[in-house]
């Protein structure tokens, strides 16, 4: 006891320097934006706390039922003023892209012009697809009744974003959940937070409503979020995606989560295959394959498996990697951060050491987080870079006997985001997409169903619940359906 007496003491002495430790409560905290392929400081941001995120949403509460009153043409207005302002700004935003991505000039491009297009379609269809249903009674006792289904929206939809497109991620979720007649609240990721703000910038300088808000911080602001809001629309981590199912479900809340992906590419051997050499190594490596439905792996049927990996190979070899300024010079740039680098690095070393070949890569690229364009051969279904999602540039290929066993391969995943198929029959192609377990298949290219907003864009198995867009349902999504039953006379 004479022992144990002096250790407490040493500890209630060691309190107060453990409290002084900590932020002061009411001291902003903050957090650092880098770009992450040459380590400079590009901004700094307020954490937002739980409070400031409940009280951002009982202020968006009380702006939402004059948004949603003025219908769907009152809000085209706003929104085509939104896409005139997205136009005028394009340079701009680009640049706050690429400086917290450490993109290629080029890549960060797309940003704006993908948050453009999407904001022409939903501004310029919400009428219509909101507009009631009058079904038809299906039974004769029902007939003397006007039956109405009326989409109302959500009040607050919370959305929730990840790095890899900061502003197109954002605005492709936002903007029909705004169109929608929802107000809207934004948590981008903490890795990227400012091409967000200068959404938020965008919205106050046209003089739109008070519906779209941005709160920024890490995963806590993002609980929070969850929290509060009365939908939640979720882009990110298949891990970070089962966490807010499950705070959801506590709350009763609906959600749709847009997770991770493992996408297959198959070539087979009638395939034109300058075409799919040239689709996969875009496939793989566009955005330094940070894209959820980046080609992760590839199956090539044996007869033209040698020819196939040295043209994916000199393609790949082929790519520049650097650092853009304005001026397009690159095709590949830095990965978001070193978390992901470290990803990378661990399914190359694994595979390596478990007996894969590396045709070209491998490594670090010797500035910032980049990793250089890999390809690796020589893999089996067993290795991390074909189990686990690596979102990074690299593209592990197999070599399969024939149709049957590159589906069953490529259905052999917890994940079913995307795929492709290449082949010179086109009809072939669609029967094989039918086999495969994945939200999206394209035939003979990669990403074009990323750009029809007509088409659904969601995972099955681990990628996912729910989708979005897919015309109708991109604003339905974010109302709850109401029934009315009236006279007919
Ligand atoms: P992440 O899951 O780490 O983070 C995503 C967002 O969730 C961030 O804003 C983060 O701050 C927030 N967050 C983290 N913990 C949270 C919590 N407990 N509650 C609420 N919010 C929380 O993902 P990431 O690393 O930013 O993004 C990469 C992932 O996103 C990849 O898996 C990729 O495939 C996926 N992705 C999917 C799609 C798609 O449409 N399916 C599109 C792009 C990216």
């Amino acid at each position: 006891a004479a022992k144990k007496a002096p250790a407490r003491k040493t500890a209630a002495k060691k309190a107060p320097a453990q409290q002084a430790a900590q932020p002061v409560a009411d001291a902003p905290a903050t957090l650092e934006v880098r770009n992450p392929g040459t380590g400079a400081l590009v901004g700094t941001v307020p954490v937002t706390s739980a409070d400031e995120v409940a009280a951002k949403v009982r202020e968006l509460r009380l702006f939402q039922p004059e948004w949603e009153a003025i219908g769907p043409d009152g809000r085209k207005e706003w929104l085509l003023k939104f896409q005139d302002w997205l136009i005028d700004n394009t340079d701009t935003l680009a640049d706050v892209v690429q400086s917290e991505t450490g993109k290629p000039r080029v890549d960060s491009l797309i940003d704006p012009a993908f948050a453009t297009d999407l904001v022409g379609y939903y501004a310029r269809r919400a009428a219509k697809f909101l507009a009631d249903d009058h079904p038809s009674p299906h039974s004769p006792l029902a007939r003397v009744k006007k039956l109405t289904t009326v989409y109302k929206p959500y009040p607050v939809v919370g959305v929730i974003t990840p790095w890899n497109f900061p502003l197109a991620m954002p605005a492709l979720d936002v903007i029909p959940a705004l169109a929608a007649g929802a107000a809207v609240l934004l948590k981008p990721s903490e890795v990227t937070p400012l091409s967000a703000l200068e959404m938020a910038r965008g919205w106050a300088e046209i003089g739109a409503p008070p519906v779209f808000a941005v709160v920024t911080g890490a995963g806590a602001t993002g609980g929070a979020v969850v929290e509060h809001t009365d939908y939640i629309q979720f882009t990110g981590s298949t891990a970070t995606g089962r966490k807010i199912a499950v705070a959801c479900a506590e709350r009763m809340v609906p959600y749709s989560l847009e997770l991770g992906g493992k996408d297959p590419a198959i070539v087979l051997a009638d395939a034109d295959l300058d075409r799919a050499a040239h689709g996969i190594a875009f496939g793989g490596m566009f955005n330094s394959g940070q894209v959820c439905i980046s080609v992760e792996r590839v199956y090539v049927e044996a007869p033209v498996y040698d020819e196939f990996v040295a043209k994916l190979t000199a393609n790949v070899k082929a790519l520049r990697q650097g650092i853009d300024g304005r001026e397009s010079k690159h095709d590949v740039g830095a990965l978001a951060n070193e978390n992901q680098t470290n990803i990378v690095q661990r399914h190359v070393d694994e595979a390596v050491a478990a007996g894969a070949k590396v045709l070209t890569g491998g490594k670090r690229a010797g500035f910032g987080t980049a990793f250089e364009p890999t390809v690796l051969v020589d893999v089996d279904h067993t290795m991390s870079c074909i189990t686990e999602e690596t979102f990074g540039p690299t593209l592990p290929v197999l070599k399969v006997a024939d149709e049957a066993e590159a589906v069953r391969l490529a259905n052999d995943s917890i994940y079913g985001l995307s795929a492709s198929v290449w082949t010179g029959d086109k009809d072939r192609g669609e029967r094989i997409a039918r086999q495969l377990n994945a939200g999206a298949v394209n035939i003979n290219d990669v990403f074009s169903n990323l750009f029809n907003f007509a088409l659904p864009m969601g995972g099955w198995g681990q990628s996912g619940v729910g989708a979005r867009w897919g015309g109708a349902n991109g604003v339905r999504k974010y109302c709850r359906q109401q029934a009315i039953t009236a006279p007919m006379l």
